[in-house]
């Protein structure tokens, strides 16, 4: 028996506490591995004890936002099993999001390989509750001792994994959102569609604007006109109108969402008109007027698909009954149905740890 087999078989079921805040709490262990251009590469991968880091004060990532991440999770299913998502589409992302930076690649089927192994040795972190879910955040920084701005050579690449409570303690709540002209988020032909730290940090005035005024996100529009619908905090934005769903289209500015990817194919499926164009904000607050506009949801991991019930620009606010829409629940029931095993997997999404 290998060290790693032996740790594997050492389970032991964990108390989780019944409030599981986002982030919060870590599982034993992590998922390493180191870049060096002169060694040639990624060296050394392997599952160690969670650990802190140790960076040189000058490592490019802290001065220069050298950084990126993924965020998925693993659910425990109805029977016991332990799914992944479109595993492999996240770090189809992550690669992405290295090309952009000038930060390397990884070799996706090993670091899958490996990520599975680190669940299944931190098994007794999966929570079995409903709606609840081991979130898995990938990150990648440069880690080169050597102030000046310039691609990196030295890398560390980690993968975390936190228990996760469900997003809507109290069952699924609408959430409100403020639009805002203010500030923008990204821009077409930059870093909008990759998962990277400074697109973040750059996000969290308009947020603790938004906040201010009791609206819980923030609705970005595009960085041109200031005018057409982009996406909201971490989620993809859809608006569903009496005769279409639409959906801002992946024109570099926003990221490629692989829950707004499952719901457009679920949507045409179900023989929903679903348009991925520009949505003037504009077309929104005019056509709720005359009745057009039936709901408004985002999709993200974290909360699968987030009904909204309220939407404001400049003076202008637009509300829905306080209650998710049809279609965001229905859609909530499917995602999350296939997510816990509970309806048949019929696109082959599920990867399952083993
Ligand atoms: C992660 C993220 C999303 C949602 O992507 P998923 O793959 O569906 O989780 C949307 N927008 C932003 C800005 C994000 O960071």
């Amino acid at each position: 028996m290998t060290e790693l087999d032996e740790m594997v078989s050492q389970k032991t079921t964990v108390e989780l506490p019944e409030k599981l805040e986002f982030g919060r709490v870590f599982t034993p262990h992590l998922f390493e591995m180191d870049y060096d251009e002169e060694k040639g590469g990624w060296l050394e991968p392997r599952i160690v004890d969670f650990h802190n880091l140790t960076l040189h004060p000058a490592a490019l990532a802290l001065h220069y936002g050298l950084e990126i991440f993924e965020g998925l999770k693993a659910y425990r299913q109805v029977d016991g099993k332990i799914a992944l998502f479109r595993p492999e589409k996240n770090f189809e992302r992550l690669n992405r999001s290295a090309r952009r930076l000038s930060m390397p690649e990884i070799d996706i089927n090993l670091v899958l390989s490996y990520l599975k192994k680190l669940i299944k040795m931190d098994e007794a972190w999966v929570p079995d509750r409903d709606g609840y879910s081991l979130y898995i955040r990938p990150l990648m920084i440069a880690t080169d001792p050597v102030l000046g701005v310039r691609p990196g050579t030295q890398y560390k690449f980690l993968i975390m994994l936190s228990p996760v409570g469900p997003y809507y303690p109290e069952g699924f709540k609408p959430v409100s959102i403020m639009a805002t002209d203010k500030y923008v988020r990204a821009v077409r032909k930059g870093v909008g569609d990759c998962k990277t730290g400074g697109n973040y940090a750059a996000s969290l005035l308009a947020f603790k604007e938004a906040q201010r005024e009791d609206y819980s996100q923030v609705l970005w529009l595009d960085a041109l006109d200031l005018r057409y619908i982009e996406e909201v905090g971490t989620m993809n934005m859809f608006v569903v109108f009496n005769d279409e769903v639409a959906t801002a289209p992946l024109t570099g500015s926003i990221l490629p969402g692989v829950t707004r990817d499952s719901v457009i194919r679920i949507l045409k499926d179900w023989d929903y008109n679903i348009q991925e164009r520009k949505v003037p904000i504009d077309e929104v607050f005019e056509r709720h007027k005359t009745g057009e506009v039936k709901e408004l949801f985002g999709s993200g991991t974290a909360a699968v698909i987030a009904a909204i019930y309220k939407l404001k620009f400049k003076e202008q606010v637009i509300e829905f009954p306080n209650e998710p829409g049809e279609l965001a629940k229905k859609l909530y029931d499917y995602l999350t149905g296939i997510q816990y095993g509970k309806i048949e997997d019929k696109y082959g999404w599920i990867t399952y740890i083993d």
